[in-house]
């Protein structure tokens, strides 16, 4: 078979493999969305079957002799190209790298760690989930080993979610960025607290999902190529080349937790419609990593949709549609109550400053489970412990604490850092995009988000995960990461909102 042959058939195959995902996407879609509860069974079995047989066809010997026959000359290739093998190669390597039988066994595990995680969670009872947790976290290292890793057996995890990535890099932000957030936190903490009795008025349903709808508009989000609906936890999906589909989920007394979900998920959904036409459709067509997708997310959420500029914008139609509830409210008083700071039990409850410290605690423990130096038995007291150090509360229980997220049960290690990293790649491209664009927070304050739109459109967006994200923060920033502008960001805003 000619080259261009063998590349073609990689292609055809990369495509298959991505509309089986398209399709399995639309199930789980409809399954969060508008599904009967009764057809849960039917509709696990279909899902089952689509998963097998997208396995059947992404572990076909034929790939391995197709990815050989491209490696031993691939110097001719265009760039384009060589990056959708390396991408491709990578993939395929890590699914046949596990023993079918550590596959099964692992998954059936799973299943019984999550179901018993649900039950320790509703008693309180972390001892009954040891053994599960133990069991997870053998597996998460086995699987390690199978992929390989250089360093620290962590990093073959962590490769998962952030290509490229390290525990020695993640350290060296996440260390000096903990001790300068628990310091900054400290500080709001010694200030009044701003005044927020407003939020848990009553706010019609009909009328929250009207301004999202618009603020989505606004955004450039495209309802010709996507929808917004209701599911019990918000989220995006891809469900075709012209098909990213989000939702939220509204509460009539917290009228600000839909709307931020609206725009966290056009921030995913904005990514991934900004992938060149030519990608879009392949293996190339994905988020850099769950970082860099983060990134775009939290940077429309935070560093747009809570900035000052914005609610100068928006505030007056807000104060439109919800006349008696906000009729007593400036829009300094509005700004401040949706930048309140507040250091809570519960990492998704908690605001921009504080949110990162709740997963710089997950990785410094994740670490010291994967090193040895920590037991599962000792986690809950290192758990309490370093909450108490760091954001200076203590869980009143392990329901609260170190069983309140989903990620372990399911053998999920490797996966908190990304959260955090998306706040630090987010405010690096922020600095670069506002020293490129100096005008940037007067279009905001007119609603005009179009140019910051176009600028992560053409140095983010467009290349899907053609680069690592060190590689694109790199190339787009010209520094390696840092946590220095997420810092100095919280330090000026927050400095100004809390007269620090
Ligand atoms: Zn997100």
């Amino acid at each position: 078979m000619q080259k261009q042959e063998a590349l073609e058939r990689l292609h055809k195959i990369d495509q298959d493999i991505k509309h089986l995902d398209q399709v399995s996407a639309l199930l789980q879609w409809d399954q969060e969305t508008y599904m009967p509860s009764a057809a849960v069974e039917g509709r696990s079995e279909q899902l089952a079957l689509l998963e097998g047989i997208k396995h059947e066809k992404f572990t076909d010997p034929e790939i391995g002799k197709l990815l050989e026959q491209l490696a031993s000359d691939d110097k001719d290739l265009p760039d384009i190209e060589r990056d959708f093998l390396r991408v491709f190669r990578k993939q395929y390597n890590r699914a046949i790298a596990l023993p079918a039988d550590l596959v099964t066994e692992a998954a059936r595990a799973e299943g019984l760690s999550q179901a018993a995680w649900v039950e320790a969670r509703k008693n309180n009872d972390y001892k009954t989930f040891i053994p599960h947790l133990e069991k997870m976290i053998g597996y998460a290292k086995k699987k390690a080993e199978y992929w390989g890793y250089s360093g620290h057996p962590y990093d073959g995890l962590l490769d998962i979610y952030e290509p490229g990535m390290t525990e020695s890099v993640i350290e060296g932000v996440f260390v000096p960025l903990r001790d300068r957030l628990a310091r900054l936190v400290q500080r709001i903490g010694e200030k009044p607290a701003p005044r927020s009795d407003f939020l848990s008025r009553e706010f019609p349903v009909d009328l929250q999902a009207q301004f999202g709808e618009q603020v989505m508009k606004d955004l450039s989000y495209d309802f010709t190529q996507g929808r917004l609906d209701i599911s019990a936890h918000p989220f995006t999906t891809t469900l075709g080349p012209r098909d990213v589909r989000i939702t939220t989920r509204y509460f009539p007394q917290n009228m600000l937790s839909g709307l931020f979900s609206i725009i966290h998920e056009s921030g995913h959904a904005l990514y991934e419609m900004g992938f060149a036409d030519h990608i879009r459709d392949t293996s190339l067509g994905d988020g850099a990593s769950m970082g860099i997708h983060e990134s775009q997310s939290r940077l429309w959420e935070n560093v747009v949709g809570r900035s000052y500029a914005f609610w100068k914008g928006q505030y007056a139609r807000l104060q439109g549609l919800f006349q008696s509830q906000l009729t007593d409210v400036s829009l300094d008083v509005f700004y401040a109550a949706v930048n309140r700071v507040q250091p809570s039990l519960i990492r998704v409850d908690a605001d921009e400053v504080t949110y990162s410290l709740h997963v710089i605690l997950r990785f410094e423990l994740e670490r010291k489970l994967f090193s040895g130096d920590l037991s599962v038995a000792d986690l809950p007291e290192a758990w309490n412990t370093m909450m108490y150090a760091i954001l200076g509360v203590r869980p009143d229980s392990d329901a609260n604490g170190v069983l309140q997220d989903v990620h372990w049960s399911m053998g999920a290690f490797g996966y908190f850092p990304s959260y955090a990293l998306g706040n630090l790649y987010g405010l690096q491209l922020w600095e670069t995009l506002k020293a490129q664009n100096p005008n940037t927070e007067r279009h905001i304050e007119q609603k005009n988000y179009v140019p910051v739109l176009e600028w992560l459109r053409s140095n983010v967006h467009i290349h899907g995960c053609r680069y690592e994200p060190g590689d694109l923060i790199l190339r787009v920033t010209g520094r390696p990461l840092s946590a220095e502008p997420f810092i100095h960001y919280l330090e000026q805003k927050y400095g100004q909102l809390y007269s620090l």
